[in-house]
């Protein structure tokens, strides 16, 4: 586990420490860190939200915690206040994209049988066609 110093913004120039944790060799970590691109279409202090690289419907985003947690039960115990974030990032992100009146799936696929393949948590935004139920 490494610890990434950040310089936080809090207004009249100044800036504040704070730490994001990150696993080295984490995928998502290494994208929040800079370290491969994305094409990223939200960002505030918790999250990070860009587009998925191989998207399965015309908008599919992936909105993350800046933080590693393996996954959504895990986030949800250690870091409710970026649970809470996470959804309402989605939610802003479901709204630039225009499709709120047409609707959108938030989705966290959550181990093997989820076919999770990353394992720092992510919630898929996807929209933009009508998308079946129940999934496969
Ligand atoms: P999972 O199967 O774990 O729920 O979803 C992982 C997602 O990450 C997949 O939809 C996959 O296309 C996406 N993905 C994998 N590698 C990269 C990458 O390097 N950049 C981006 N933007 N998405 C990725
Ligand atoms: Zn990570």
């Amino acid at each position: 586990m490494l610890v990434m110093a950040r310089q936080t913004p809090t207004g009249a120039g100044r800036f504040t420490a704070a730490t994001i944790r990150a696993v080295d060799g984490c995928l998502f970590c290494t994208i929040v860190a800079g370290g491969i691109p994305a094409d990223v279409v939200r960002d505030d202090e918790l999250t990070l939200a860009f587009r998925d690289v191989n998207p399965q419907a015309p908008t599919h985003v992936l909105v993350i915690p800046k933080a590693h947690h393996e996954n959504v039960g895990a986030l949800a115990a250690a870091d409710p206040d970026a649970l809470v974030a996470l959804h309402r990032a989605a939610a802003a992100v479901a709204a630039g994209e225009g499709v709120v009146d047409t609707g959108w799936r938030l989705v966290f696929n959550t181990g093997r049988d989820a076919g999770q393949e990353v394992p720092h948590v992510h919630g898929h935004v996807l929209a933009g066609r009508y998308l079946e139920w129940p999934p496969g």
